[in-house]
């Protein structure tokens, strides 16, 4: 009997705490913003909770019902639920779905959660929905402002810029073209202040709209500021170019927007400014910048026209574009290779020196010269690492020819502004002496003039310190730039080349001649060495020689050669450098060098 009691007043406790657990979770449920699914599987049977009868104008009770909820689903969402509620795995990541309903669009997150038996079984499940319309709405609205002008719906400047810096990258590799055009409507000013801001704001929307009819995939169109607009086409081509494009929107302002605020016929006319990728740039600000400028151009010659940029054709841009494409990759391919120039000594013939020139001979076998590539490398800072090639590649042939031939011998290097600029150009260089094991007193580093419009101290303090070293300093080019012969004086340079356009003229040019005169009188009062390049005649030889010019370099004596061409020379120049040297033993004389 005690037994019964016993057994009756725990059930009932039990079941004062079933109640109680129950009643609880009825509570949060009750509580909670969201709709609850409560399914035992075994007996397929659903139970609903929380907001489930708001959210949903119908009951689930089985599984049949459960397509109910399914249909509320968009249609593209379907399977995806259907999978869901399928699930049996455990997994409890929520699917966000968006739901068209007759109170407009709503978003909902179904998550699941499961219960198991000792045996790991699931016995039951809980679907939860969520109803998230709220949050997505938010995040809508502010992915809209992010992208689009809110007075005409239009890409906003800052959207348009992304994609136009993403189309810009895409026409780099593809060699693609894109047109910008900026548009400004004429006397804008003249509506929204003579009838208020929001008459002007209906011009704009209602051009904005007439706009908005030619954004497509290749072409894009975005509301700037006040009565700026823009339209970007990628691959620009007939009726997707811009000529047409300004003519048809032209053809369509015949009729007044017509302005239901104040009922104001605007009849407008606009301005247009047209840039170009890649012809007028590859920025896309100044892109921008650029056909606004041009628009404002346009507009001042005369109300209602277009404006283009100018110049630089096509082909040319197309050509450096694939040429420093293909420069990148000249170094790793091994595609350059260094030819030698003789100088000689004017009066003796005997060779003073030789002058590295870079080539390149691309992959499809064509050689090309410096002044085609070394300005683009410039522009593009590739200058620095080619620079380095160079005088690697240069004191690894002079070196072995060092080893090879008893001769003194001078090693010229042609050295950009850009490279001399660099903080460890001076370290670098001597690093690469001692690797080379080249004399420092034989190297000659060729500088333009153009070097003098850095930093001069720094200029200054860099030959200095190359001086106390031994390396040689010649001043490349001489007389084609800012030179005058007076700031020399205070320059530690041992060589100064004269450059070819005074020897091309010397004989049928006084004025050349004077100069030339005056350069080597002077220079040798400073105790430079003077050379001449670009020697082509035995005439402009002879009066070289006259005037008393040291060393002469041309192809009169010796083009640019292959290493193999110049070690041919150095044999010769050997033999010759020792029977002099036998001859002066005889006679008693010194060396001649
Ligand atoms: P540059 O330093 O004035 O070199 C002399 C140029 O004149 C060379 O052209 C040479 O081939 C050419 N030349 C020499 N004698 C004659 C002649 O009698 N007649 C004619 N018509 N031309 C002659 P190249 O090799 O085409 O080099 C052009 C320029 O490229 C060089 O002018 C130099 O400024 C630059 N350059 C060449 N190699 C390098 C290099 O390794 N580094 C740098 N930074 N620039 C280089
Ligand atoms: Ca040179
Ligand atoms: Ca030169």
């Amino acid at each position: 009997m005690d037994n019964l009691h016993y057994q009756v007043d725990l059930l009932s406790a039990m079941n004062e705490k079933l109640r109680s657990t129950g009643e609880m979770y009825r509570l949060i449920c009750d509580t909670s913003s969201d709709a609850f699914l409560f399914c035992q599987l075994k007996e397929h049977t659903f139970e609903m909770a929380g907001r489930f009868l708001e959210f949903f104008p119908f009951a689930v009770r089985q599984e049949s019902d459960l397509n109910q909820i399914i249909e509320e689903v968009a249609l593209d969402k379907r399977a995806e639920l259907r999978e869901l509620l399928d699930r049996s795995d455990g997994s409890r990541e929520g699917e966000i779905l968006e739901c068209p309903s007759i109170n407009g669009k709503r978003w909902y997150e179904f998550t699941q959660a499961f219960s198991k038996n000792e045996m790991g079984e699931i016995t039951a499940k809980v679907i939860r929905i969520k109803d998230i319309t709220r949050y997505r709405k938010q995040h809508e609205d502010l992915k809209y402002m992010a992208y689009y002008d809110l007075l005409t719906g239009l890409y906003n400047r800052n959207y348009f810029i992304r994609i136009l810096r993403d189309w810009v990258f895409r026409a780099k590799e593809k060699l693609h073209v894109i047109s910008i055009m900026c548009i400004n409507i004429n006397d804008f000013k003249h509506y929204n202040d003579g009838f208020g801001i929001l008459v002007g704001d209906e011009i704009l929307q209602e051009f904005g709209l007439l706009l908005k009819k030619y954004q497509k995939d290749n072409v894009i169109v975005s509301h700037s500021a006040s009565d700026f607009f823009y339209i970007a086409i990628y691959d620009p081509y007939g009726t997707d170019s811009a000529d047409y494009i300004y003519e048809d929107i032209k053809k369509n302002l015949k009729n007044p927007l017509i302005t239901t605020t104040s009922s104001v016929k605007a009849q407008i006319t606009i301005s247009a400014g047209v840039t170009q990728f890649p012809q007028s740039g590859s920025d896309v600000l100044e892109l921008l910048n650029d056909a606004e400028v041009i628009m404002l151009h346009a507009r001042e010659k005369g109300k209602n026209t277009i404006g283009y940029y100018e110049t630089p054709i096509l082909d040319d841009f197309l050509e450096q574009f694939t040429m420093e494409d293909k420069l990148r990759k000249a170094i790793d391919k091994n595609e350059f290779f260094l030819c030698f120039q003789p100088q000689y000594d004017a009066n003796t013939k005997i060779l003073r020196g030789v002058e590295a020139l870079i080539r390149w001979r691309t992959e499809e076998g064509m050689t090309i010269n410096p002044g085609m590539f070394i300005p683009v490398a410039e522009q593009n800072g590739m200058i620095l690492e080619i620079g380095d090639w160079v005088l690697d590649e240069a004191f690894r042939i002079f070196s072995s020819w060092k080893q090879r031939f008893d001769t003194p011998l001078i090693l010229s290097v042609n050295i950009s502004a850009l490279q001399y600029r660099q903080k460890n150009f001076i370290p670098k260089l001597l690093r690469l002496i001692e690797k080379h094991h080249v004399p420092a007193t034989d190297i000659e580093l060729e500088i333009t003039e153009s070097i003098m419009i850095d930093d001069f101290q720094d200029v200054l303090n860099k030959m200095k310190i190359l001086k106390e070293y031994g390396i040689k300093i010649s001043l490349d080019d001489f007389g084609t730039g800012y030179s005058s012969l007076s700031y020399l004086k205070g320059l530690p340079i041992d060589t100064l080349k004269i450059d070819k356009t005074f020897i091309d003229t010397v004989l049928v040019d006084k004025s050349s001649r004077i100069i030339i005169e005056s350069i080597i009188t002077m220079v040798k009062q400073l105790g430079f060495e003077t050379v001449a390049e670009g020697v082509e005649t035995l005439e402009q030889y002879e009066y070289l020689k006259d005037v008393s010019c040291d060393n002469i370099q041309g192809y009169l004596l010796g083009k640019p050669m292959t290493v193999e061409g110049m070690e041919e020379i150095l044999t010769k120049q050997e033999i010759r450098i020792k029977e002099e040297r036998r001859k002066n033993i005889m006679t008693g004389e010194n060396d001649p060098k």
